[in-house]
């Protein structure tokens, strides 16, 4: 018993000195620290999604509307990247124009997006603006969006 507690504190110091030297600590709590943070950031999906405010992302040099989206804190925060699946409305048929020809079943924006090359360009179909980016964020399709080149309204 007494020589299990030597061997316990002994192992505990062992590891305290690991977690100080600069070499082992820095892998290690960094891999603590970017598993909390997915786990964090992982998007939220399904029905509560649904109750999130619903708001019009327009272009910034043209005013058209280009989607209808949902977004957790309405226009209160910046617009840096959509889900795919957050979109309610391709109003300006950005997105449908990429479906595949002859597509006969419900349009489902997700795999129109994950059915292009990474970096594809998006672009206003009223004015030409380049506004965002085919990306992968967190594991859903997304789209990464230009600086500058949207705006936001309620609804
Ligand atoms: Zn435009």
């Amino acid at each position: 018993m007494k020589l299990r507690a030597v061997n316990l504190m002994l192992l505990w110091r062992l590891s305290a000195v690991a977690s100080f030297s600069p070499r082992s600590s820095s892998p290690s709590s960094n891999g603590v620290f970017y598993s909390t943070t997915q786990l964090l950031a992982k998007p939220k999906r399904g029905a509560i999604v649904d109750t999130y405010r619903t708001v019009s992302v327009n272009c910034n040099n043209c005013r058209q509307r280009l989607f209808r989206y949902k977004k957790k804190n309405g226009t209160k925060s910046n617009l840096i990247k959509c889900y795919v699946e957050r979109i309610a409305e391709d109003s300006a048929g950005v997105l449908e124009q990429h479906a595949p020809v002859g597509t006969t079943k419900e349009l489902d924006y997700s795999s129109i997006v994950q059915d292009l090359p990474m970096g594809h360009g998006f672009e206003c179909p009223a004015c030409g603006t380049q506004f965002a980016r085919s990306a992968q964020i967190h594991g859903l399709p997304a789209l990464k969006l230009v600086g500058g080149k949207v705006s936001m309204t309620k609804k």
